[in-house]
């Protein structure tokens, strides 16, 4: 059963679904935790997630099968990322079997707005760990909250895979070189904001990242992590501490390799060398592999493939992926998590 909403125009917009979950951590230790209706956080004006960035967050999906069935993709993965998210802000960690019950309680819950299979939309999962309490002084705080919520989101591309252009940053960082680019937190967002809507004024999808060591290696593209092919048949991702480690990233890595027949590696991808490239995307959960078309930085333009129709690797990369997701190809041992009927 799924109720009925314009499943192929969803978009990425926030929905109160009738229920989310909840735990409060106090006097050293999690609660229960619990499903609730209320979609209003009730926390202190003084919380230092508020005044002082201390929180991190998850992003995840739940995907509708062709046999109606409701599976989650490495949410393992995601557990293990905020732990260290976690221990990089001095919060407590979510233990991973709390996390997958969270979030399995949430799509259950919700069940009916987990999308049908073939509209290509899924139910977005957030998880949210802030600290909170009555705290002005700037130490980590004594209470905490997680919270994992849901909505159902649009594919990304719906009239199939497009390239997009985007510019290289070069006034602003996201991350410092030992801050906390590796972690995932608002603040890294915060950070790029002022880049991100620079870019979008210009014409760009979003602004790309360097290294903030010395400003002469890719990072981040936007929110998401860069990966090259080459012509001799190499997948290319950056490798540095300062980047978030997109799990989309590392199951592409595993794909081109295992699935793909490329050599797979994660190494320097300085921008002088952009030209090696026949192919660029960006990858992440939200829109798994958004092609790369065209790269400017300043005077200078590279362009991956064509600007208006996404390359064989990237395609074949996205089918494959996406086909494990939705349960149509099989999945390397362990990537699926099903939620019981
Ligand atoms: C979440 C995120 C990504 C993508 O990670 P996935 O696990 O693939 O969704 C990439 N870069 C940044 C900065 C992120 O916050």
């Amino acid at each position: 059963m799924t109720i009925e909403l314009d499943w192929e125009n969803l978009g990425f917009n926030y929905m109160n679904l009738p229920l989310r979950y909840i735990a409060h951590y106090k006097g050293g230790k999690w609660n229960a935790g619990e499903l609730t209706s209320d979609h209003q956080l009730h926390i202190s004006e003084s919380s230092p997630a508020l005044h002082y960035g201390q929180q991190g967050f998850e992003g995840l999906k739940a995907y509708r099968t062709k046999e109606g069935t409701i599976q989650l993709f490495r949410p393992d993965q995601n557990a293990l990322r905020l732990q260290k998210t976690a221990r990089r802000l001095c919060m407590p960690e979510v233990p991973t079997e709390m996390f997958i019950d969270a979030v399995k309680q949430v799509v259950k819950a919700n069940e009916d707005f987990v999308p049908p299979y073939g509209t290509g939309a899924t139910l977005y999962l957030r998880p949210l760990l802030i600290g909170v309490g009555d705290i002005i002084g700037v130490r980590p705080a004594e209470e905490y909250l997680f919270t994992v919520f849901a909505m159902p989101v649009g594919s990304y591309f719906k009239g199939g895979l497009a390239p997009s252009s985007f510019v290289i940053s070069r006034d602003y960082d996201r991350a410092a070189p030992l801050g906390t680019g590796g972690a995932k937190v608002g603040g890294n967002y915060a950070a790029s904001l002022q880049a991100e809507v620079g870019a979008k004024k210009a014409g760009y999808a979003d602004a790309i990242y360097l290294d903030p060591t010395t400003h002469t290696k890719i990072e981040e593209v936007g929110a998401a992590n860069f990966f090259g092919i080459t012509k001799e048949g190499e997948f290319i991702t950056p490798l540095s501490p300062s980047i978030l480690p997109s799990i989309t990233k590392y199951s592409l890595l595993y794909l081109a390799e295992h699935r793909l027949g490329l050599k797979a590696q994660e190494t320097d991808v300085l921008v002088t060398d952009l030209e090696r490239f026949v192919e660029a995307g960006a990858c992440g959960t939200a829109a798994v592999i958004s092609p790369i078309g065209r790269i400017d930085d300043g005077d200078r333009t590279y362009i991956f493939h064509s600007e208006t129709e996404v390359g064989p690797t990237v395609k074949r990369l996205y089918e494959e992926l996406v086909g494990i997701q939705f349960g149509e190809v099989e999945a390397p041992e362990g990537w699926i998590v099903k939620i019981d009927e």
